[in-house]
């Protein structure tokens, strides 16, 4: 009896504590002292920069914006053998659905090698959101490389060419990473080896090298090598892969280069928004940025980089400690033992008696629910959350900085109500029976990935086969009198560590990249892990299993219940909210318009009695909700110019020449125009066809970011007899436009919403017919 509670107990002890590591976020340690090593990376030589880049939002067209550019020429050029250049170039492209055009403004910093061959790309943006200061996205990885930069070019030159690309206008669809690439020739761009990008998506937590391009294997070797605490793995980058998000990285890897993709994702609440500070980004992030980019840059600038394309390899680091990878035929011979390991030993469990396939398909269902019920009992209880208390809605994935307390009360919960279920069942399967259940999922899982998405197949099949390991026992101890020995018994609970290294770093990961909107599939993860924990719990444990259920279920809610009590929102942790000026020079009415899902107690009053819900698609383009809107009094704004410079007629053709003039500084000018049926547009020495032209709206976009003040010149061509209507929209966003404005102040718990269609912004529009 006392042998028995002292391998629970380890059991138990394993289990917690292992959860508790892997859940730790993993970014190495800060450097002692106040300087660390002359020739490594050391965030507090890198802070100074950080807050001259991030004083205030450099969005693309500011004078801010400006001034970052010039100080990044400044640093980059006062380290000895760099040649920088300033790379101002128009550039056009259909992002996607919305034609953007600007002028952009890269800075390119070269260190030539010793060979002149290859080189290696470095990338990060210097351009902000227009509701951001930008520190963490995208300024720690520009101070980094300023940093790098002046590292490598102090010391012993090394053997291949170093490119330092400061990209403009990522925040405008990665308008500077295109510019770059477009102005390349095939030579050059053949010369360019591999591509490293850094950028982030929230304040804090490890450095992920989230995204790789196709042929991996060999830059998997240099990123396991190089790398001090390398985070990473297969899966992240599988995912990634069908999202439709996107980073400069992407501008590279669509145009079939090399190259690998790091950010780090927790603080999910400040992305975009003013609270995005160089005083709020963790120095741990900032550290664990500038080690991961400086020991690759240093590896990969003495590298022969003449094959850097090798087959594809699946990879996962262990708590940032190593990195295991493998080929692709590996992670086939895995499934194979997966799926033959599982049929073996169910073949000798019903042969002997100890299984029983029906009851093992109630195991199944059992082990299904316990990933379904979890995952909808989360989804219910947030719902319920952010009916009692809206303002959650308005936050960057649903997400502030005390949401984790939610997240951690429905990992207990979820946790407790497996272990319940499987109590629940006691009498109807045994503990073997339960974990056959649950391998069920988990073995097709190990077979299916390795054809679907081949990246993520380690994180089914190293669970599958420790699972396996504990079916085995659990058969073996049935079968009496030949029972495990104790050794058996006490190592058991190491088959769990698996399964826990690679689900809890991901379930946090998860958590960090979608915030609670995403809570339902982190749950789900979450539970998978624990059927394969349970039988054996169950086993062990015995009785006593249901009184940790218990002690779970009041734990995970009383955090649950804890957090909503202690819910704050103050100017550290701000609500937000959006507020539209909106001026129609044709109707000679204003309006306050936002884009909430309701009103609070500033937009309330803001917009007064009179505010009505109206689609406003025609002035929002891309806005096809209901938004509140209330008229307000005319402000003295110019009107945007449009000017018809020519109309032609060739044939049935039409050409109608236009400029389009802005009128105020630092603005945005959007021209909309309906129906979509241009034969073809010239704008920014470009030329669109029809095909290009395409679109499913019925209406077409062209977004021009840096507008000359000399005006933008395009040409349309038309049929003949068709009517369009333009509408020119001039937008300036960022506070400062709309601040003296407002009919009263806003409160310093709420936040201005982060860069989308609703950000605070001025909007003049008017319309005319061709
Ligand atoms: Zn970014």
């Amino acid at each position: 009896m006392i042998r028995r509670s002292l391998f629970a107990g380890f059991a138990v002890a394993v289990l917690l504590g292992g959860v508790l590591l892997a859940y730790q976020p993993v970014t190495g340690s800060l450097p002692e002292g106040a300087s660390g090593e002359a020739s490594g990376f050391h965030w507090r030589h890198v802070a100074e920069r950080l807050r001259i880049i991030s004083a205030e939002s450099h969005f693309i067209g500011t004078r801010a914006h400006r001034e970052v550019y010039r100080y990044i020429l400044e640093e980059a050029a006062k380290n000895p053998g760099v040649q920088v250049e300033l790379q101002s170039v128009e550039a056009s492209y259909r992002a996607w659905e919305p034609f953007a055009i600007a002028t952009v403004n890269n800075v390119v910093a070269r260190l030539p090698g010793t060979q002149g061959g290859r080189s290696v790309l470095v990338v990060a943006h210097y351009d902000s959101a227009p509701t951001s200061p930008g520190a963490a996205d995208d300024g720690t990885a520009v101070a980094a490389m300023l940093e790098v930069l002046r590292l490598m070019a102090s010391g012993t030159r090394p053997r291949n060419d170093l490119v330092f690309l400061f990209a403009d206008a990522e925040e405008v669809g990665s308008m500077g990473a295109s510019a770059f690439l477009e102005a390349l020739t095939p030579a050059e761009r053949e010369r360019i080896a591999t591509v490293l990008n850094f950028d982030a998506r929230g304040n804090r937590g490890p450095v992920v090298m989230f995204e790789t391009s196709q042929d991996n294997g060999w830059l998997i070797e240099q990123f396991a090598t190089a790398s001090p605490s390398p985070v990473g793995h297969s899966l992240a980058s599988a995912i990634y892969g069908l999202l439709k998000n996107g980073t400069d990285f992407s501008v590279f890897r669509d145009a079939g280069m090399s190259g690998l993709n790091f950010a780090y994702f927790d603080g999910l609440e400040v992305y975009h928004t003013r609270g995005e500070s160089a005083a709020s980004v963790d120095p741990r992030s900032i550290q664990h940025q500038g080690e991961q980019m400086l020991a690759l840059v240093r590896q990969l600038a003495n590298e022969d980089l003449s094959h850097v394309v090798s087959p594809p390899v699946i990879y996962f680091d262990v708590l940032g400690l190593f990195v295991v990878r493998y080929g692709l035929w590996l992670g086939q011979v895995l499934a194979l033992g997966c799926a033959l390991g599982l049929g073996l030993l169910l073949f000798r469990g019903v042969r002997s008696g100890q299984l029983r396939l029906g009851r093992c398909g109630v195991a199944l269902a059992v082990a299904l629910g316990g990933v379904v019920l979890p995952a909808l009992l989360a989804w219910l209880l947030w719902g319920a959350v952010r009916w009692l208390e809206p303002r959650y809605m308005l936050l960057p994935g649903e997400t502030s900085v005390s949401t984790e307390r939610y997240f951690i009360g429905l990992l207990v919960l979820a946790a407790a109500v497996i272990a319940w279920g499987a109590h629940a069942v006691r009498r109807l399967l045994t503990p073997a029976e339960l974990a056959v259940g649950a391998l069920v999922p988990w073995t097709m899982l190990a077979v299916l990935s390795v054809f679907l998405l081949p990246g993520t197949s380690y994180f089914f099949q190293w669970p599958q086969l420790c699972g396996l390991g504990l079916l085995s026992l659990l058969l073996r101890e049935e079968r009496q009198p030949s029972a495990p020995s104790s050794l058996a018994l006490g190592l058991a609970p190491l088959l769990f560590v698996p399964s826990i290294l690679l689900v809890v770093p991901l379930t946090r990961l998860l958590y960090a990249a979608f915030g609670m909107t995403g809570i339902a599939l982190v749950i789900a993860l979450w539970s998978l892990g624990w059927t394969l924990f349970v039988p054996f719990l169950r086993f062990i444990l015995g009785g006593p299993l249901v009184w940790c259920a218990r002690l779970g279920v009041v734990a995970g809610g009383a955090l649950f219940v804890a957090a909503f009590v202690m819910r704050v929102f103050d100017s550290s942790q701000p609500s937000m909210n959006s507020l539209v000026y909106l001026l129609d020079i044709d109707q000679k009415k204003a309006f306050w318009v936002s884009g909430d899902p309701f009103l609070d107690e500033w937009t309330g009053p803001s917009l007064g009695a009179g505010a009505r819900q109206e689609q406003l698609e025609h002035y929002f383009p891309y806005v096809d909700w209901k938004v509140f809107v209330a008229e307000t009094s005319v402000r003295e704004y110019p009107a945007p110019g449009l000017e018809v410079l020519a109309d032609t007629r060739q044939g049935a053709r039409r050409q109608v020449a236009i400029r389009l003039l802005p009128r105020l500084d630092a603005s945005m000018l959007e021209l909309r125009v309906s129906p979509a049926k241009l034969l073809g547009v010239e704008v920014a020495g470009k030329h669109y066809g029809p095909a290009e032209l395409r679109s499913d709206w019925g209406r077409l976009i062209f977004q021009f970011w840096t507008p000359a003040t000399t005006g933008v010149d395009m040409k349309l061509l038309l049929e003949e007899d068709l009517q369009v209507e333009l509408r020119l929209s001039e937008v300036r966003y960022g506070s400062e436009s709309t601040e003296p404005l407002f009919p009263q102040r806003r409160p310093a718990d709420k936040s201005p919403y982060p860069f989308g269609w609703f950000s605070d912004s001025v909007r003049v529009t008017q319309a005319v017919r061709l």
